[in-house]
C-alpha cells in the first residue's frame, strides 16, 4: 500500500536503547508513514541473562521520562507498556491499527535472538518491520579481514573501520510530531519500579543529567572545551579529561555520528591527535560490539579457549577479599579510590578501571566474570560489549589483550597518574593528611607519620589485604600452564 497524504498509516516505533529524537532512523523512517506511536516496553521476562543494573535502571527511568518530555514537547507522548515484547507489540497493534513496526538495531545475543522471533512472527502476520542501524558506524558484520574473518586485533580493525565511516548526514530533530490517540492506555514510569529503593543513586544526580538534552549539553561542552589536550590528559583521573559520554552512547541519546560531527565542527575535516585519538576510542567501542557479535559467548567465557583452565581460586577461599575490592577496602588507595568512586558516582574513570581490574584478577586471582557482574549492577554506562572487552582484555584472555604476564603495579600507577594523590584524596577523605610521597602507600608510613595525618591503620583504613610482591609472583605462576598451552 502506497502512503498517501489523505490516507496516512499508522507506525509503531519501538524505543529501545535509542532513546533520543535527533539522528534517529528508525524515527524518521517512522514519520513517513504519516502517524506515529511511540513505545518503551518494559520486559522483564525477556529471560536476557543480563537485565539491567542498578545503576543502569537509574539512568533508564530518568532518559525515559526525558524522552516523554522531548516527545510532548513536539505533541507526541510516550506509550509505556509492561510485558513480553511480542505480546505487547501485538496488544498495540491491534488497538492502534498500525501497519508497521520500526526498531533501530541492538547488538547483544539475548537482543538479536528476541529481535529476529519478533521480525519474523509479524512479518508472518503480513506487517512490515523495518530495523536500522543507528548505534553503531559500521554493522559488526560489515568488516571482515582479509581471509574473511571477524577481527580479533584492534589496530587493522580500526584500519579497516576508519577507512569506511559512513558520510556524515546527521538528522535533526522533527520539530513536531502526529499526536498519539489519547484513549491509548500507558503506564507510568514510575510504576516500572527502576529506581533502587536504597538512598545510594542519591549522589548520581550530582555528576549526571540522563537524557538526550544532557547528552548533547555534554557533548558541546566537551568538544569545545576538554577535546583539546584529550590525548595527554586522559590518562589522569583526577582531571576533567575525558568526554563522560558513555552512559549517554549506552542508552543511544547521541549517535556516534553526531560525536563525529561535533568533533568535525571544532577540529576541521583534517583532525588533530586529541580528536583523531578520541575517535580511535570510539573505534574501540565498534571493536568491542563486532567482538560480542561475532563471539557472542564471551560475557560469561574467555574468548580463547584455553583460558577455560586458568586456575582461578574458589569461590568461598575468595569471598571476603572480593567484598573488600566491592566497597574499597582492600588497603591499596588507587584501588578503593576507584572502587568508591563507582559506587558513589555511579562511573568510574577509564584508568582506574584497568587498576581494579588487573588488580582483581591478578593480584587477588578472582575471576574476571565476579568484576564484570560488579561493573554490570553499579556502572551507569554498563555496556555489554565494552565490559566484555574490558574484562577479558584486563584478565589477558581476549581480544588484543594486555598479556598476561603484564600485571599493572597499582603503586606505579598511582605515582604516574595521580602523582599529587588529588584523585585518592577526592575519594579516601581519611587519607587526606598524608603527604604525596606516601598517600599512594600509607604502610609504609612510619608511627610518626600516620599520627601526623591522623590515620590509624587498619582502623582508619585497611592494611593492605595482600602483598603485591607475593601476589604478582602467584599470578604469573598460575599462567605457567596456560602459557604453554600456546
Ligand atoms: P572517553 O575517553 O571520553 O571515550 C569516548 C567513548 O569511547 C566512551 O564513552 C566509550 O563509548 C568509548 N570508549 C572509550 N574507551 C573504551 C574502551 N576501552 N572500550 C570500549 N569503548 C571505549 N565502557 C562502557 O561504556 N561500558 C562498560 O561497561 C565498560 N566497562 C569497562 C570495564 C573495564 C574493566 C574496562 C577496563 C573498561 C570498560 N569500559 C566500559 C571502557 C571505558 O573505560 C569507558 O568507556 C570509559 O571510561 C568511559 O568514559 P568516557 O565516556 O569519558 O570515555
Amino acid at each position: 500500500m502506497v502512503y498517501s497524504a489523505r490516507t496516512p498509516m499508522t507506525a509503531l516505533l519501538w524505543f529501545r536503547r535509542d532513546l533520543r529524537l535527533t539522528d534517529n532512523p528508525a524515527l524518521n523512517a517512522a514519520l513517513t508513514q504519516g502517524r506515529l506511536i511511540p513505545v518503551y516496553i518494559h520486559d522483564e521476562a525477556s529471560h536476557s541473562p543480563w537485565p539491567a543494573g542498578g545503576a543502569a535502571r537509574w539512568w533508564l527511568h530518568h532518559s525515559l521520562r526525558a524522552l516523554d518530555g522531548a516527545l510532548r514537547a513536539r505533541g507526541s507522548r510516550l506509550i509505556v507498556r509492561t510485558g513480553e515484547s511480542l505480546a505487547v507489540l501485538e496488544a498495540l497493534l491491534a488497538e492502534t491499527g498500525a501497519e508497521s513496526v520500526h526498531w533501530n538495531r541492538c547488538y547483544e545475543p539475548a537482543a538479536i535472538a528476541r529481535d529476529t522471533r519478533i521480525k519474523q512472527a509479524l512479518q508472518a502476520r503480513g506487517l512490515a518491520v523495518h530495523s536500522q542501524r543507528a548505534a553503531l558506524w559500521r554493522e559488526p558484520w560489515e568488516l571482515k579481514t582479509g581471509a574473511g574473518e571477524p577481527y580479533r586485533v584492534f589496530t587493522p580493525f580500526w584500519r579497516a573501520l576508519s577507512a569506511r565511516l559512513p558520510e556524515l548526514n546527521v538528522q535533526p530533530a522533527p520539530a513536531r510530531l502526529p499526536p498519539v490517540p489519547e484513549t491509548l492506555a500507558s503506564e507510568t514510569l514510575d510504576a516500572l519500579r527502576l529506581l533502587p529503593r536504597l538512598n545510594w543513586a542519591d549522589g548520581f544526580a550530582a555528576h549526571w543529567q540522563p537524557g538526550e538534552e544532557g547528552a548533547l549539553r555534554r557533548l558541546e561542552s566537551f568538544v569545545d572545551s576538554r577535546l583539546p589536550g584529550y590525548k595527554t590528559r586522559r590518562d589522569f583521573p583526577a582531571q576533567p579529561g575525558v568526554s563522560g559520554l558513555s552512559p549517554h552512547l549506552h542508552f543511544g541519546e547521541l549517535s556516534p555520528q553526531q560525536i563525529r560531527a561535533a568533533v568535525q565542527r571544532v577540529a576541521g575535516a583534517a583532525p588533530g591527535a586529541d580528536a583523531e585519538h578520541f575517535l580511535r576510542e570510539l573505534g574501540w567501542r565498534e571493536f568491542a560490539h563486532h567482538l560480542l557479535y561475532h563471539f557472542p559467548h564471551t560475557p560469561e567465557a574467555p574468548l580463547y579457549e584455553k583460558f577455560a583452565a586458568f586456575p582461578w581460586r574458589a569461590a568461598a577461599d575468595y569471598a571476603a577479599q572480593l567484598r573488600a575490592w566491592q566497597q574499597g577496602l582492600t588497603g591499596i588507595p588507587i584501588v578503593d579510590a576507584g572502587m568508591r568512586e563507582l559506587w558513589h558516582s555511579g562511573w568510574m574513570h577509564n584508568r582506574v578501571r584497568m587498576i581494579v581490574a588487573s588488580f582483581l584478577t591478578k593480584n587477588l586471582l578472582i575471576p574476571w566474570q565476579e568484576g564484570a557482574r560488579w561493573f554490570w549492577d553499579t556502572l551507569l554506562d554498563a555496556d555489554l560489549a565494552n565490559n566484555t572487552l574490558g574484562w577479558q582484555w584486563s584478565a589477558g584472555c581476549g581480544a588484543d589483550a594486555a598479556p598476561y604476564f603484564r600485571i599493572f603495579n597499582p603503586l606505579l600507577q598511582s605515582q604516574k597518574f595521580d602523582a599529587q594523590g588529588v584523585y585518592l584524596r577526592r575519594w579516601l577523605p581519611e587519607l587526606a593528611q598524608l603527604p604525596d610521597a606516601l598517600i599512594h602507600a600509607p604502610w609504609t608510613a612510619s608511627p610518626a607519620q600516620l599520627a601526623a595525618a591522623k590515620l590509624r591503620l587498619d582502623q582508619d583504613y585497611p592494611l593492605p589485604i595482600v602483598d603485591l610482591a607475593a601476589s604478582r609472583a602467584r599470578a604469573l605462576a598460575a599462567y605457567e600452564p596456560i602459557k604453554a598451552a600456546r
